[in-house]
């Protein structure tokens, strides 16, 4: 338990006459202000989520002291599979903006709130609705797969939703010579098409994260390991780039990374995805030395996802104590999106 010092994470402008986000950021920094800061938020976020019967759903990539309070810690397939079966009256969930839309189209008549609705994702970012319709127009042909980290009508455009999980099951599962659409990460695409062997046409998404490691880094990091504890093992998620993945001793999601690191003999392991999953890797492997991947700017910091850091303990205590940001969506497009979220979900 700790009284945890104010800290307002965001930096953006205060535009305060101005409709839309800038109204809702100003609303939320406001608030942020007002907080005394000798408030213990940690006693105060396990009152209001009794009082609100509230389930707090975190993903690995959160700061520690979140994950610390979830009530299901996860990875995106996870997160949705405990967001399909939660009774709560409020669902909180601490990721990004992509994952509270499909906790919220599983869930359409509870409340669903964000710490923080800039929370956004680059991939989801990079692969418009819009967009996607007309490749798939172009495409009449083709069933479209696309991964979990994608906007609502990006969904609602697929056959199926994957995640790192269970992509390589779904996309083995299609009969052979159906063409595929694969959207939006063309890194997780790439590595589908390597185990499968099946060929899919691929949306040229990235994330900001993944995209920026330094496979320089990674082989001096390996070397001076190898040099000092003898025996190193390099962990990558397949969001990453391809000149990195050859460098990987084990590639796999979230989940699989951390089962993984549980099971591993080497005395060092180097992990080449958001280095938020090091909390848990650590708890469960204290006798392990794990080693973050800097990006090609060392300087920058980039490893950590901008979006995922967003969310604070701060905002999580505001949106618990006063129900938003609450995610608002058309009961059309959640009605079609869940189509191929169910898909998944009962193909998992
Ligand atoms: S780590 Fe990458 S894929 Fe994950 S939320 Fe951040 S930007 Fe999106």
């Amino acid at each position: 338990m700790a009284a945890v010092a104010h800290r307002i994470a965001t930096s953006l402008p205060l535009l305060k006459d101005e409709p839309g986000p800038n109204a809702e950021r100003f609303d939320l920094e406001s608030r942020l202000a007002t907080l005394a800061p000798t408030l213990d938020l940690e006693a105060e976020i396990q009152r209001l989520r009794k009082e609100r019967n509230a389930v707090i759903l975190a993903h690995y990539y959160q700061e520690g002291e979140i994950q610390d309070l979830a009530d299901h810690l996860g990875d995106s397939l996870q997160l949705a599979q405990a967001a399909r079966k939660t009774t709560a009256d409020v669902i909180v969930f601490c990721g990004v903006h992509f994952m509270a839309e499909t906790a919220k189209i599983l869930n359409p008549d509870r409340i669903v709130v964000v710490p923080d609705m800039d929370a956004g994702c680059s991939l989801a970012d990079g692969c418009k609705g819009s967009d996607l319709a007309a490749w798939k127009a172009s495409h009449p042909q083709h069933a479209v797969v696309s991964y979990i980290n994608c906007t609502a009508e990006v969904k609602a455009l697929s056959d199926v939703i994957v995640t790192s999980s269970n992509a390589e099951k779904i996309v083995r599962g299609f009969e052979p010579g159906r063409p595929l659409l694969f959207a939006p990460d063309r890194n997780l695409g790439a590595w589908l098409v390597k185990k499968t062997g099946r060929e899919m046409t691929l949306w040229q998404g990235a994330c900001v994260v993944h995209e920026q490691f330094s496979e320089k880094a990674i082989v001096q990091l390996r070397e001076k390991w190898e040099r000092t504890a003898g025996s190193v093992e390099i962990l990558a998620h397949p969001e990453c780039e391809a000149p990195i993945l050859r460098h990987a001793d084990f590639i796999g999601s979230t989940t699989a990374l951390l089962n993984r690191a549980k099971a591993s003999s080497a005395k060092a392991l180097i992990v080449a995805t958001e280095p938020g999953i090091l909390h848990q890797m650590k708890r469960a492997r204290p006798d392990v030395t794990f080693l973050d991947v800097p990006s090609e700017d060392a300087a920058c910091g980039c490893n950590n996802c901008p979006h995922m850091k967003r969310n604070t303990l701060e905002k999580l205590y505001l949106c618990l104590r006063d129900l938003k940001p609450r995610l608002e969506m058309d009961s059309e497009l959640m009605n079609r999106a869940r189509v191929p979220i169910e898909r998944m979900l009962s193909l998992s």
